[in-house]
């Protein structure tokens, strides 16, 4: 970490502590060489392997790109959207891996579509835990009855009011 007051490359860091969001770290460092302090935010980096093997930075935007397809025709809205992707992001976070493929991606975002609206979780479902039958979905819907969500989620109680209007 360059120091921004004399650009010596390197630094001292005499006090970390986990911002409010709990996903990044900030640091409180020290210059070696002009003795100014200085505070950094760091941001530990998710990735994603795509199937392809490339990979790239986490991204909410394609978490939300990605289920917005499966909420085609549902009262889901874009805020919604948002609170699904800083949840899903949240939850990668808190495993303490780094690295995700698409599909643990995809499986990550079921639980939390699933308290936003059930039949796009079933769409999503249907996809990432590669549904071949209808048998599947029958296994998944019983699994749904059986276990019917909160109903708390407060993303969920703001899309109802805003189709109300
Ligand atoms: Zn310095």
């Amino acid at each position: 970490m360059h120091c921004p007051f004399c650009r010596h490359p390197d630094s001292r860091v005499i006090d970390s502590r986990t911002a409010d969001d709990g996903l990044s770290i900030r640091r409180r460092r020290q210059c070696p060489e002009c003795g100014r302090r200085f505070t950094t935010t760091e941001t530990a980096s998710l990735t994603v392997i795509k199937r392809s093997g490339v990979v790239e930075p986490f991204s909410r935007e394609k978490v939300m790109s990605g289920v917005r397809k499966a909420c085609q025709g549902r009262p889901v809205t874009d805020a919604d959207l948002a609170v699904l992707a800083q949840q899903v992001e949240e939850s990668l976070r808190s495993s303490g891996i780094a690295q995700f493929d698409t599909n643990e991606i995809g499986l990550a975002i079921l639980p939390h579509l699933r308290e936003l609206d059930e039949v796009a979780y079933l769409r999503f479902a249907s996809v990432y835990q590669a549904f071949n039958s209808l048998t599947d979905f029958e296994v998944a819907i019983s699994e749904l009855r059986a276990h019917p969500r909160t109903g708390s989620h407060p993303a969920q109680s703001g899309s109802v009011s805003d189709y109300e209007e």
